[in-house]
């Protein structure tokens, strides 16, 4: 099975009214298990959009998305993925620590297995001594970490990021990119990686998909394949 095949997906916002969009038009997408793809291309051409209906986080109004071989909805009701995205998404009710165990409990991994494997994230994202703060109680970048941390608990074999190292200083972001990479290396972790930094994207993957809004908003893709890895 591909880890991600979308065909012939379009989404169209606001169809009928005066602010219709249509943020993609018949885009195909194919990424095989233990690919790191990049989308990249300029604000607004539908990176987020794309990688929105693969998370199951929009349906698309014509087309088909699967992961894993099966629909987008069973996937995320399987929790077949880690997401993290540009906005940490943390729940504000939760410590941290139990921020980054959601996916553990929705897995049902008893207590102390998940305290350790909190523990583990918080040590791997540089915050070891936030466990048991509130998320507001962080900066941008820190929560966009225990984000991160908590994308990566359940090691889930497909990753989906949104410039998640968007919100991270220079030294922070290199030291998540290579922890991320070593992390794929030794997983074979698939990931669909959003970002509008080209050298970002070579950095980090093994093939790029350029995006670019063309007539009429029709979105072109182009594929890179880079050949490392
Ligand atoms: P990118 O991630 O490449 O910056 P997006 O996927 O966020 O692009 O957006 C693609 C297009 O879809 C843009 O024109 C944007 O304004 C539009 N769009 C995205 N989300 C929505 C939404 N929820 N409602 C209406 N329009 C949207
Ligand atoms: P784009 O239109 O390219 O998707 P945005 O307008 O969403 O970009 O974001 C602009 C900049 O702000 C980006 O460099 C992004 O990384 C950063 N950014 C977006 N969301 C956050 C956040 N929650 N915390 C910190 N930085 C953010």
């Amino acid at each position: 099975d591909h880890a991600v095949q979308v065909s012939n997906a379009s989404m169209v916002f606001n169809a009928g009214t005066t602010s219709e969009v249509a943020a993609l038009s018949d885009v195909d997408l194919t990424v095989d298990p233990g690919e790191f793809v990049s989308l990249i291309g300029p604000s607004g051409c539908g990176k987020s959009t794309l990688l929105r209906l693969v998370a199951n986080l929009l349906d698309p109004t014509a087309g088909t998305v699967s992961v894993n071989g099966k629909p987008a909805d069973q996937a995320r009701l399987d929790q077949d993925y880690g997401m993290a995205f540009q906005k940490s998404g943390l729940f504000d009710w939760r410590t941290v620590s139990k921020n980054i165990e959601l996916p553990l409990e929705l897995k049902g991994w008893d207590k102390k297995r998940r305290a350790e494997r909190a523990a583990e994230m918080l040590e791997l994202v540089k915050l070891p001594d936030r466990g048991n703060h509130m998320p507001w109680q962080l900066s941008g970048g820190q929560q966009q970490r225990i984000a991160i941390a908590r994308a990566l608990a359940a090691h889930p074999p497909l990753l989906l990021m949104d410039e998640p190292f968007g919100a991270l200083d220079e030294m922070t972001r290199e030291h998540m990119q290579a922890e991320l990479l070593q992390i794929c290396a030794a997983t074979s972790t698939t990931v669909v990686f959003v970002t509008h930094s080209i050298p970002e994207a070579v950095y980090l993957s093994n093939r790029v998909v350029v995006m670019s809004p063309g007539p009429g908003r029709i979105t072109d893709i182009i594929d890179v394949d880079l050949g490392q890895h």
